[in-house]
């Protein structure tokens, strides 16, 4: 990806060349890319629920898109079609057949508009979140193509792992915290040219400021680095950044990337993942949030493991992710303070989830009726259920196939299917012990 940032107008313009390989077992003569910056073109299907709009945009609406110029095969150009309820999804004809395992290079030029939004995807006071912004492959699974939009609940993603090379030109001022490692990078008086790498991951997402204290740290040979907008906050960040790669790396299998970043931005919803890199609520950057902060930081650490590494469809299946990263969230807690710490966590999340109508923590993320349902059942009920499991279990069974998990699908998509067999072999029935929470 060639990538110019236009500060003044917000606006990305972008050349992409993408070799696409058919890994299905099917002859494919059109494929499909998330184009999701055009979700935010609406005020009406923007993804935020009614009632966090003020929240998203404190400036009023502010729209979002892609502006397509042209998708050529080797200077041939391709047709394509703009689908799916929100004109997010793009259908490129690939004008012949794609046998499997063949490849096809396809070269897209498009401009984004980011708009003034503090959720994901925006930029607000402090910084500008680049994320879920170009057109990224639809997966093609069992169940055929995923062509679902970007909804509110949840984290409506769903990718394959690739190797990027990013070539990005922003103003000077600017220090970036990316999914790649900058491998060069070529200063002139006014901007600066990054040249980025990213291996096996399955996004990419960078996030700018010109306000940032950076400070880096090492775990093993991955370098971590956090980004911070309050600097006082910044040792104790980056000090929860390294304990979690620490603790989640002896617990599951080690983290496979040269770098981390965490990275404090404008963005109301607390924390998102994104692969090497998550981006945190810049208010909780404060004596007053400690609590929180470590939290938020060691809950999307976890995701590396779970969504990053590993990955799935987080709308039909999200507790697959959210309830093991939530449950790791627990874990670090007890590796870190004690195991008195941890049970007092599971014992509130174990209060909140049965004040709580029982719901289904095995539902689709769009089948919840808010944010606040699907967390309390995906990720508090989900967490619970996990401790239920390793009960049951016993320690050594339970981080013994956790591990095991990790390590037989490393960079791959995985279901629940796949989970509940792993732990079947073992004679352990989790759908048994997880039944009462259905
Ligand atoms: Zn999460």
């Amino acid at each position: 990806m060639d990538i110019i940032l236009d500060d003044e107008s917000k606006r990305l313009l972008c050349n992409q060349n993408i070799e696409y390989v058919n890994n299905t077992d099917t002859t494919l003569e059109k494929v499909y890319f998330h184009i999701y910056p055009n979700a935010f073109s609406k005020k009406e299907f923007a993804p935020f629920e009614k009632d966090e709009m003020e929240k998203a945009y404190p400036n009023g609406f502010n729209e979002g898109y892609i502006d397509i110029k042209n998708i050529l095969n080797n200077d041939k150009k391709l047709e394509y079609k703009i689908k799916g309820d929100k004109y997010d999804v793009l259908e490129v004809n690939l004008g012949r057949q794609l046998k499997p395992n063949e490849k096809i290079s396809i070269d897209l030029k498009y401009n984004i508009k980011i708009p003034n939004s503090v959720g994901r995807f925006g930029y607000g006071d402090n910084t500008i979140n680049i994320t879920n912004w170009f057109p990224i492959a639809c997966v093609y699974d069992e169940r055929g193509w995923n062509l679902k939009s970007y909804e509110s609940v949840g984290d409506p993603f769903y990718s394959e792992t690739s190797d990027f090379n990013v070539k990005m030109l922003v103003p000077k001022k600017y220090k970036v915290g990316s999914s790649g490692k900058i491998i060069n990078q070529k200063n002139d008086k006014e901007k600066v040219m990054y040249e980025i790498q990213a291996k096996r991951v399955r996004d990419f997402a960078f996030i700018l400021s010109d306000k940032f204290d950076i400070k880096t740290d090492s775990f093993k040979n991955v370098s971590i680095s956090t980004y911070n907008l309050n600097k006082d906050l910044s040792e104790l960040s980056t000090k929860i950044a390294k304990d979690s790669i620490e603790i989640f790396s002896s617990l599951f299998g080690e983290y496979p990337y040269d770098t981390y970043s965490v990275v404090a931005s404008d963005f109301y919803i607390g924390g998102m993942e994104y692969p090497n890199l998550v981006m945190i609520d810049q208010s909780l950057y404060n004596e007053k949030n400690k609590f929180l902060l470590e939290y938020v930081i060691a809950h999307e650490t976890a995701h590396q493991w779970w969504y990053s590494v590993i990955g799935n469809d987080e709308i039909s299946e999200p507790w697959l992710d959210e309830a093991l990263t939530e449950y790791s969230t627990i874990l670090y807690f007890e590796k870190k303070y004690g195991a008195e710490v941890g049970e007092k966590l599971i014992k509130t999340m174990e209060i909140q989830s049965k004040n709580y109508k029982s719901e289904n923590i095995f539902k689709p993320s769009t089948q919840y009726e808010n944010s606040a349902e699907y967390s309390l059942n995906v990720y508090t009920k989900g967490a619970v259920a996990f401790n239920e499991i390793r009960k049951k279990v016993g320690d050594k069974l339970f981080f013994e196939t956790l591990q095991e998990y990790y390590n037989k699908y490393m960079y791959e998509n995985v279901n629940g299917a796949k989970f509940v067999e792993l732990w079947n072999k073992k004679g352990v029935d989790i759908d048994k012990i997880v039944s009462e929470y259905k």
